[in-house]
C-alpha cells in the first residue's frame, strides 16, 4: 500500500512531529479538527503564560525569538506555533476531525467526521491530553440559580465583575483563574478538597522547573527528600489558610500520579492576605451557592469548574484495545504489537520539566523512527467515504 505519515492534531505535539519530519526530508499530512493550528492555545484564558522556561518549551529546530520573555505569554506562543507551521510549510487540513481509526492491510484507516477516509502506513496521534473537560456531578446543580462553567470556557474576569465567584479545584488553572479574578477586583474563592503540592515558579531568581529537572536525575528517594525540604523551606505550612500539603513530594506526585504541582505565580500571596478564601470540598449546590463538606454554606453568583480533563484517546479506536497506563495514557510513544504503526505524542504528562519539553523529546524520537530509509514517503491517499 501507499506509504504515508498522517498526523492527527496541529497543536504543539502535532506541529513538533511534523516540523521534525520536514527537517528530515519527510512531508507528512496533518489533519486538525479546528479552523487553525494551535487551537487550544488560542482559546486558553488570556492572562496565561507558560509556566515553563522558554529554553525548555520550544519545538524541534526553532528556539523562541530572543525578544520573548523567559515565560512566554499565551498569544506569543500562538504566534510562534503559527510561524513554526509556516516555516515548515505545514498546512493541515483544517476542520477534519478524526472519528475512528482502524487497522487495514499494512497500515491504518482514519475516518473523519466530515466523511473523508485517509489510509496511512503510520499514524501519529497528537490529539492532546487535555481534550475533554471533566465535569463532576455535584448534587443540587439543577436548582442552582447562578452560572456554572468549566475553566475551558473562561477567558477573562470581565463577565464576573461585581460578582462572587467560586473556583473549584486548585491545579494550576484553578489557582491562576482565582488570581486573575481578584486582580480585576472580583470576589473570588477556591474550593480545595485534597492536599496540594505548591511550589513557587522561581526561587531566588531560579526557575523551579530547572531545579526539578536536576532533582529528577537523582535516585528517587534523594530527589523526593530534597524536593520536600525545598517545598518546606520556600512554601511552608499552609494549613492556617485552609490548605493541606500533600504527603508526597512534588516530584513523586508528578511521577506516580501525573499531577503537576501548582506552580505559584501570586495566588498564595492573595490567599495569605485573605483576598482569596479557601473552602473545603463541595457537598452540594444550594439555590444561591454551595454547601461545603464542613457544613458551611456560602452564596456565589458563578462557579468555575477547574476540574481538569479526561483522556479520550481510546474512543478513536472502536476495534482495538490500546495499551494504556493507569492514567489513560499510551504505554509506548511508538506503538508495539497490535498498535504497531501508531505513534502517540504529548500524552505522557508525568515527566519533570513540563509537557512541552516531553513533546520536544518525543517528537524527535518519533521523527527519527518515521524517517528511516525504509519508510515510503508518498502522500497519504484520501478518499470520500462511500458509507
Ligand atoms: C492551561 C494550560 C497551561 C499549560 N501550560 C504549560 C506550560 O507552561 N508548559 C508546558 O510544558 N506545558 C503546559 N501545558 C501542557 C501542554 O504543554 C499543553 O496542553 C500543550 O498544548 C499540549 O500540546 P498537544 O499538541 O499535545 O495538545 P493540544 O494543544 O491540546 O493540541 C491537540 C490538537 O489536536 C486537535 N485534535 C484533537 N482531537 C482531534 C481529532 N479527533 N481529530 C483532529 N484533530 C484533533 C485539537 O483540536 C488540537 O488542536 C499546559 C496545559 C494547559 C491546559
Amino acid at each position: 500500500m501507499d506509504a504515508e505519515v498522517l498526523i492527527i492534531g496541529a497543536g504543539p505535539a502535532g506541529l513538533a512531529v511534523a516540523g521534525a519530519l520536514v527537517q528530515r526530508g519527510v512531508t507528512p499530512l496533518v489533519i486538525e479538527q479546528a479552523d487553525a493550528v494551535a487551537s487550544s492555545w488560542r482559546n486558553h484564558y488570556e492572562r496565561l503564560h507558560l509556566h515553563t522556561v522558554k529554553s525548555h518549551s520550544a519545538l524541534p529546530g526553532v528556539p523562541f525569538p530572543s525578544s520573548y520573555p523567559r515565560y512566554v505569554p499565551r498569544q506569543a506562543l500562538v504566534d510562534y506555533l503559527a510561524d513554526y507551521a509556516q516555516r515548515h510549510r505545514i498546512e493541515p487540513r483544517l476542520g477534519e476531525e478524526a472519528a475512528a481509526i482502524a487497522r487495514i492491510d499494512g497500515g491504518w484507516q482514519v475516518a473523519t467526521r466530515a466523511g473523508m477516509r485517509y489510509t496511512a502506513r503510520r499514524v501519529v496521534l497528537a490529539t492532546g491530553a487535555n481534550c475533554e473537560p471533566r465535569v463532576p456531578a455535584i448534587a443540587g446543580r439543577a436548582g442552582y440559580r447562578g452560572r456554572v462553567l468549566h475553566s475551558r470556557d473562561y477567558r477573562n474576569a470581565a463577565p464576573f465583575i461585581g460578582q462572587r465567584v467560586l473556583v473549584v479545584g486548585m491545579g494550576n488553572t484553578g489557582a491562576e483563574i482565582a488570581l486573575d479574578l481578584v486582580e480585576q477586583g472580583v470576589q473570588a474563592a477556591l474550593s480545595v478538597r485534597s492536599p496540594v503540592n505548591i511550589v513557587h515558579r522561581d526561587v531566588l531568581g531560579r526557575p523551579t522547573q530547572l531545579t526539578s529537572i536536576l532533582l529528577a536525575k537523582l535516585p528517587a528517594a534523594w530527589g523526593d527528600a530534597i524536593a520536600t525540604m525545598f517545598r518546606k523551606l520556600t512554601v511552608g505550612d499552609l494549613s492556617p489558610w485552609g490548605l493541606q500539603t500533600a504527603a508526597v513530594s512534588p516530584l513523586r506526585q508528578l511521577r506516580e500520579h501525573g499531577k503537576t504541582p501548582v506552580i505559584d505565580v501570586g495566588t498564595l500571596a492573595r490567599i495569605k492576605r485573605g483576598e482569596i478564601k479557601v473552602h473545603p470540598g463541595i457537598d452540594r449546590f444550594t439555590p444561591d451557592g454551595l454547601r461545603f463538606v464542613d457544613g458551611s454554606e456560602q452564596a456565589f453568583d458563578a462557579v468555575i469548574l477547574a476540574t481538569g480533563y479526561a483522556p479520550t484517546l481510546q474512543r478513536l479506536f472502536p476495534g482495538l484495545a490500546l495499551t494504556l497506563d493507569r492514567h489513560g495514557a499510551p504505554a509506548d510513544v511508538i506503538g508495539q504489537g497490535a498498535s504497531a504503526g501508531l505513534c502517540f505524542v504529548g500524552f505522557d504528562i508525568r515527566q519533570p520539566g513540563g509537557v512541552l519539553r516531553t513533546i520536544h523529546a518525543q517528537a524527535l524520537r518519533v521523527a527519527d523512527a518515521l524517517a528511516q530509509p525504509s519508510a515510503d514517503r508518498s502522500r497519504p491517499r484520501q478518499t470520500t467515504a462511500t458509507t
